[in-house]
């Protein structure tokens, strides 16, 4: 469902990205690591738009967002087309960027109501069955500011399915919380990947990324250096650079 081919990008003189190329299949939970300024993150926003390519193409459920070619010329659907593109993704981020001055339920609400027009008491109705899902309806009617790290981001997660995305991209979703928020985050997100949900995960997590994610990703200074299936990749990693990153982290 996400097809990136050969992604290069530069900010200024800086190549961040080189020749990145990705597939995600229907129902993959494929994790992305790698160390500080890899580019994991740009790649991430390169995929959902928040970051324009200089080279390579971007597929996302078979609907081209983008192409550009080394030299220039970039082609990019229409704004209106690209949102509409993006829409099959959900994101979820490091930091929790919930509206503040908005409840847990007006957060998951706005976007299904203002975007796709859906009828209030029916986003409702969604939302409370998602925050049942997450363990937070009895957050309902708090604001942000009256919530852990880890409620913080199981809201924005189940604000981000609420738009019933077809692949959910997470960006580090758990590296600003305390280990024991941790935990519950990755539970929410264990059992998405059990329900077959589409998922791109940026972590730091090497249990979550062994034992949850079918495939591994592994990035260094902007390049895809290796890739392969998970339970291959942790006890077997090929090349020297995923060797050593591994060291580092287990
Ligand atoms: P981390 O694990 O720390 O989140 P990352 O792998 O996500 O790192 P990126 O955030 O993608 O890395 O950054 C890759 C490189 O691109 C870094 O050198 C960073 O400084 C640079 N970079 C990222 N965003 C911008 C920007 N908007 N303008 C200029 N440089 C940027
Ligand atoms: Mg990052």
């Amino acid at each position: 469902v996400i097809d990136a081919q050969g992604i290069g990008k530069s900010f200024g003189s800086q190549r961040v990205l080189r020749n990145v190329s990705l597939q995600l299949h229907k129902g993959e939970v494929v994790a992305v690591i790698g160390p500080s300024g890899s580019g994991k993150s740009t790649f991430l926003r390169c995929l959902n738009h928040l970051e324009t390519i200089d080279e390579g193409s971007i597929a996302i459920c078979g609907e081209m967002l983008a192409t550009a070619q080394a030299g220039g010329h970039s082609v990019y659907a229409p704004e209106r087309e690209a949102r509409r593109i993006c829409r099959h993704m959900g994101m979820v981020f490091q930091s929790f960027n919930l509206f503040p001055h908005m409840t847990v339920l007006q957060n998951i609400i706005e976007a299904p109501v203002q975007v796709q027009g859906v009828a209030r008491e029916a986003a409702t109705a969604k939302a409370e069955t998602l925050l049942r899902k997450v363990g937070l309806l009895n957050k309902r009617d708090n604001y942000p500011a009256r919530l852990s790290g880890g409620q913080k981001q199981r809201v924005a997660i189940a604000r981000a399915l609420a738009m019933e995305p077809d692949i959910m991209l997470f960006d580090e979703p758990t590296s600003a919380l305390d280990p024991e928020l941790t935990v519950e985050v990755l539970r929410t997100m264990r059992e998405l990947a059990q329900e077959h949900m589409t998922m791109l995960v940026v972590t730091h997590e090497m249990g979550f990324a062994r034992e949850v994610a079918s495939r591994v990703v592994f990035m260094d200074e902007g390049q895809l250096v290796e890739q392969a299936p998970s339970h291959e990749f942790f006890a077997n990693p090929r090349h020297p650079r995923s060797q050593a990153f591994l060291r580092q982290m287990l």
